[in-house]
């Protein structure tokens, strides 16, 4: 499950700035949203508020069916992919990805589970022991979709994930999340500045401009290909 209602959501951060504007959108379990729009239109403050990183500062959030305004961001079954993936240095690349585990005081046995089929569907069982350091750039954001993954969370959040990339591993590690989501078939928003990112993952695409949400279709609708 991971149905997502947000209902008239509004962000002020001080008296004169709303970031985001009664924004509206229904989001079907295993929907691949993705959220595009120019720099400072509100994406990163929308996701971060469906996070709970940031108080909403009016609207409702809910998730199947459950009011989240007041959730703590731990207690919220969501997991989180940033631009800049901030992988722990001096931990090897298994214990990067079990680190949320850990600190949710799982198992071993669980946790060496989920960390081995994550590690098997990104196709990093090879580098489990190594540091991040020893990585290439397109493995190092694996290993961030990873610590996502084994958390089996209800919902994604992706901030940019691939911005860092150049642009052939870019090419490639969409491809990547995309066959990921039609395995998992996790709901998921998605924040990008990119439209091509936008029209190759999205199963619906929300442009936002100056806060407000300007447009919402398949990408063949809203780029009319
Ligand atoms: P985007 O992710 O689309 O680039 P943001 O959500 O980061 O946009 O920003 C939306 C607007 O809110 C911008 O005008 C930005 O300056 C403002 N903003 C973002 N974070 C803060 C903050 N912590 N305090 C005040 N204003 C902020
Ligand atoms: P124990 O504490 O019983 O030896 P753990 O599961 O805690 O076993 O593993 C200890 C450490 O060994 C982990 O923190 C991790 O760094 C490493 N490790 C465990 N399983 C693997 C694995 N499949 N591949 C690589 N490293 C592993």
């Amino acid at each position: 499950m991971g149905k997502i209602e947000l209902n008239h959501i509004t962000k002020t951060y001080e008296k004169d700035v709303t970031a985001v504007k009664d924004f509206n959108l229904e989001i079907e379990d295993g929907e691949f949203i993705v959220l595009v729009g120019p720099s400072g239109c509100g994406k990163s403050t929308m996701l971060r508020m469906i996070a709970g990183l940031e108080e909403i500062t009016d609207g409702e959030f809910k998730m199947d069916g459950r009011l989240m305004n007041d959730i703590p961001p731990k207690n919220r079954d969501i997991a989180m992919v940033f631009q800049n993936y901030a992988l722990y240095p001096h931990m090897s690349v298994y214990d990067n990805m079990a680190f949320a585990l850990k600190m949710r005081k799982f198992k071993k046995e669980e946790i060496r589970r989920r960390v081995t089929e994550a590690a098997k569907v990104l196709g990093l069982e090879e580098y489990l022991k190594r540091k991040p350091r020893a990585l290439s750039g397109g493995q190092r954001q694996r290993v961030a979709l990873g610590r996502a993954i084994v958390r089996d969370a209800k919902l994604f959040l992706m901030d940019e994930p691939l911005s860092n990339l150049d642009a052939k591993l870019r090419f490639q590690m969409r491809a990547e999340i995309s066959k990921l989501h039609h395995r998992l078939k996790t709901t998921t928003v998605y924040v990008t500045h990119d439209q091509t990112e936008a029209m190759t993952m999205a199963t619906r695409i929300v442009i936002m401009k100056d806060g407000v949400i300007q447009q919402v279709g398949s990408p063949k609708e809203v780029y009319d290909f």
